[in-house]
């Protein structure tokens, strides 16, 4: 079973003037201008804001790609 590590946004799990931390979805890539509802985690670590949309998207990665690896 993967592991999601899955959070309501905070700013505060951001590096300030990064785009999540901006209050937009970084895990959608440059092109998604939502607002994130969500903090997700990758595999290295590191947070990402994850609007309703692509929390999905993070989802379907780790349950395909398993545990090592983004
Ligand atoms: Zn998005």
């Amino acid at each position: 079973m993967a592991l999601l590590e899955i959070k309501l946004w905070e700013r505060g799990d951001f590096t300030t003037g990064s785009k999540s931390a901006e209050g937009r979805c970084a895990w959608g890539g440059v092109s998604c201008t939502k607002k994130p509802e969500f903090t997700v985690t990758d595999r290295s670590g590191t947070n990402f804001g994850a609007c309703e949309g692509h929390v999905l998207s993070y989802i379907r990665d780790r349950l395909k790609n398993g545990p090592a690896g983004k």
